[in-house]
């Protein structure tokens, strides 16, 4: 049989990056860069914010005339804009040959038969798939870091989300799936696994919970650092917080999203924490781990926000002092409760209010970077850097990108870098030895 080649656009998080390359293990063709090429065409869509999911969609109609001109090309759209919008999808995009959910991934190879074999459009978008976590993703050979999924979906039902409406309730993967995963991805030469889930810290399965997974990831031979995100605040336990400290493969990082600074508008979105609360579980991270670096995600301009509550923000962010911050403009969902709130706030207050946060946090960001500055840092070289195959590119524990002249004979190894400059994004540095 001849080869068959699949083309996959992705759009929004880490979590579709990994979903598009589940997509190709379960497919099994090649993978093309170039959709005139392909046989199959997937869009993997994220509808987290209304510009994602138009974006996504945008891009279906690029196919359009691929699709006329080549008439047994499928075209597919993967992911939460699939769940959110069913077959309304196949109704609005003539082009279209097929809907596919993400939980259904494992479905994928099945659905596309089905559509070649009955000539009919299809969509399979059930959540009620056993398989869930049976197909693992298709992995680059030579990649140095890689993820592994813990968890599907999503119990905590904050009010703007649209996780838990597309990705379905939260469902834990088996310690042994896991743990199989990361053994083959450290046999393939990856040295860094990142666990990730939607609140991949509130993982339990059999009597364990999310500290002792860590643990036992940190046994695997040959895998010398390990990240996890996205952590919800609530769910930082003190035997997470002990893990962290007492095992030395565990990256000094956390991604803890805080999303507001007034307790009103917590309450409103049902974060199920305070302001003091969140800053308190810091508190216990920093007096355990004192170099623990810490990022955050911020929704500016959710409905009643006002100037006292935007400033509560600003000011948990001057007290916090995160090292980085991902900020959005609240964007309303589909069916969710905060789409329903009647007090939304105007689009060019919220866009005023967060130019001036980001703005506040990239000071913030710039000034911890050049503290780096005159520091050793320990790096571990992923590759090559982006613009300039005479530098290489890692990270420090603290997720810092580093950039040092060298050669990609130490991609894989943790170095020591001397710091000379910092960014608002990187910092630069020279090698100093290999560890
Ligand atoms: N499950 C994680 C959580 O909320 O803790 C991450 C979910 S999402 C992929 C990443 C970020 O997008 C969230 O932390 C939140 O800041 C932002 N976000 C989610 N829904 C949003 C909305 N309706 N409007 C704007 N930003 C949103």
């Amino acid at each position: 049989m001849s080869k068959r080649y699949l083309y996959i656009e992705t759009y929004g998080c880490q979590m579709n990056e990994y979903d598009s390359d589940r997509i190709r293990t379960a497919l099994d063709m090649e993978a093309t860069d170039d959709p005139q090429k392909a046989d199959v065409v997937i869009i993997n869509t994220c509808a987290i914010r209304e510009k994602a999911d138009q974006k996504a969609l945008s891009s279906l109609g690029k196919f359009k005339h691929l699709k006329s001109r080549k008439p047994n090309v499928l075209v597919g759209v993967a992911g939460c804009v699939a769940q959110l919008y069913g077959d309304k999808l196949l109704d609005k995009v003539p082009h279209l040959d097929f809907v596919l959910g993400p939980r259904a991934i494992p479905r994928v190879s099945q659905l596309i038969s089905q559509v070649e074999n009955s000539r009919r459009r299809s969509i399979e978008t059930s959540f009620d798939i056993e398989e869930v976590f049976e197909v693992e993703p298709y992995h680059e050979e030579g990649k140095v870091t890689g993820f592994v999924s813990i968890q599907q979906g999503c119990n905590k039902m904050c009010t703007y989300c649209i996780v838990p409406y597309v990705r379905g309730k939260e469902i834990n993967r088996p310690i042994h799936h896991i743990l199989r995963e990361a053994k083959n991805l450290v046999r393939k030469g990856v040295k860094e696994i990142t666990l990730i889930g939607q609140t991949v810290n509130s993982w339990k399965m059999d009597g364990y919970k999310f500290g002792d997974l860590l643990k036992m990831m940190a046994d695997i031979e040959g895998l010398i650092r390990i990240r996890f995100t996205t952590s919800y605040p609530r769910d930082v336990t003190k035997k997470m917080i002990e893990s962290i400290k007492g095992t030395r493969e565990i990256c000094h990082h956390i991604h803890l999203p805080v999303q507001s600074g007034s307790n009103s508008v917590l309450t409103t979105m049902k974060r199920t924490y305070t302001r003091e609360w969140y800053i308190d579980t810091l508190n216990r991270l920093r007096d355990s781990i004192p170099d623990m670096a810490i990022s955050t995600d911020i929704i500016i301009g959710f409905p009643a926000e006002t100037e006292e509550d935007f400033d509560d923000t600003m000011k948990l962010l001057d007290e916090v002092q995160f090292d980085s911050a991902f900020s959005f403009k609240y964007s309303p969902r589909p069916g969710t409760p905060a789409a329903q709130l009647a007090d939304q706030v105007p689009s060019h207050v919220a866009t005023g209010r967060l130019a001036e946060l980001q703005e506040f946090q990239r000071e913030i960001t710039s000034k911890k970077n050049l503290r780096r500055v005159g520091q050793i840092e320990e790096v571990l070289i992923e590759g090559e850097s982006k613009n300039d195959r005479n530098w290489l590119s890692g990270r420090t524990t603290h997720n810092r990108i580093v950039n040092i002249p060298g050669t990609n004979d130490l991609r894989g190894k943790i170095i020591r870098a001397s710091i000379t400059e910092g960014f608002q994004n990187s910092l630069r540095g020279v090698l100093i030895e290999n560890i």
